[in-house]
C-alpha cells in the first residue's frame, strides 16, 4: 500500500509529536524533514554542496535540535538549489510501499501534493514559543523572537513558502491537549484508509 500523511506547519506547533504518534499507531515509517535542513545548516561550507552530499552521519549529529541549528536551517532552506537537492529523497520516502508520515513545511504543497492525508498543524506564536521555552530554557521573550523570525522567513521565502495546502485539514493546537490533537489526526487518517 502506498499512503502518505503530509504534516506541515510552523515550528513548535506539535507536528513532531503528532507525526511520531500517528506513525506508530498505523505502522508507517516517519521522516522528520526539518532534520535534513538542520543538517545542511550546521554542516558549514557551501550549503548547496552540503545538501547534495548529505550522509546518514550528518543526520545523526547530536546538535541538530538546538535553536541555532533551527535558525541555520531556515536560512539554507530559502536557497532553491538546497531544496531541489533534497526533493528526490523525500519523494521516494513518501511514496515507498508501506505508508509514510513526513513532517515539514512543504510536504503537502510541493514534495507530495498527491498525499492521501494532508494536515496543517499550527498554534499561536506565543503558545509555540512557550512550549519551545519549556524545552530549551533561557529567556522566554528571546525564544518568542526566534520563533517569529523563523516564521517570517519560512512564510516569506519565494521557493516553497510555508502555507497550508488548499486541501489540508487544519489542526490548531493552541488550546488543545496533544492527546486530543493526535486523536483528531488519527480519525482523519482512519476515515481516509477505510472510507
Ligand atoms: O521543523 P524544523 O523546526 O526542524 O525545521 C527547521 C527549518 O527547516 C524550518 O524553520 C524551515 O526553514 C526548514 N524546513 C523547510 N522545509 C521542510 C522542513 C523544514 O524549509 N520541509
Amino acid at each position: 500500500m502506498i499512503f502518505t500523511v503530509a504534516i506541515d506547519g510552523p515550528a513548535a506547533a506539535g507536528k513532531g509529536t503528532i507525526s511520531r504518534a500517528v506513525a506508530e499507531r498505523f505502522g508507517f515509517r516517519y521522516l522528520d524533514t526539518g532534520l535534513l535542513y538542520r543538517a545542511v545548516g550546521v554542516k558549514g561550507g557551501d550549503p548547496v554542496a552540503a545538501a547534495q552530499t548529505l550522509t546518514a552521519e550528518d543526520l545523526a549529529r547530536g546538535d541538530l535540535r538546538s535553536l541555532a541549528a533551527g535558525q541555520a536551517a531556515s536560512r539554507v532552506a530559502a536557497i532553491p538549489e538546497v531544496r531541489a537537492a533534497l526533493v528526490d529523497f523525500q519523494r521516494r520516502f513518501a511514496r515507498a510501499e508501506g505508508g509514510a508520515v513526513l513532517d515539514g513545511r512543504d510536504i503537502g504543497t510541493v514534495i507530495c501534493p498527491e498525499a492521501e492525508v494532508k494536515l496543517y498543524v499550527t498554534a499561536s506564536p506565543e503558545v509555540r514559543a512557550h512550549r519551545r521555552w519549556l524545552e530549551v530554557g533561557g529567556e522566554e521573550a528571546k525564544v518568542l523572537a526566534e520563533v517569529q523570525e523563523r516564521d517570517a522567513r519560512d512564510m516569506g521565502r519565494a521557493d516553497a513558502p510555508l502555507k497550508a495546502a488548499e486541501d489540508a485539514a487544519v489542526i490548531d493546537t493552541s488550546d488543545m491537549a496533544i492527546e486530543a490533537a493526535i486523536d483528531h489526526a488519527c480519525r482523519i487518517i482512519t476515515a481516509r484508509l477505510a472510507p
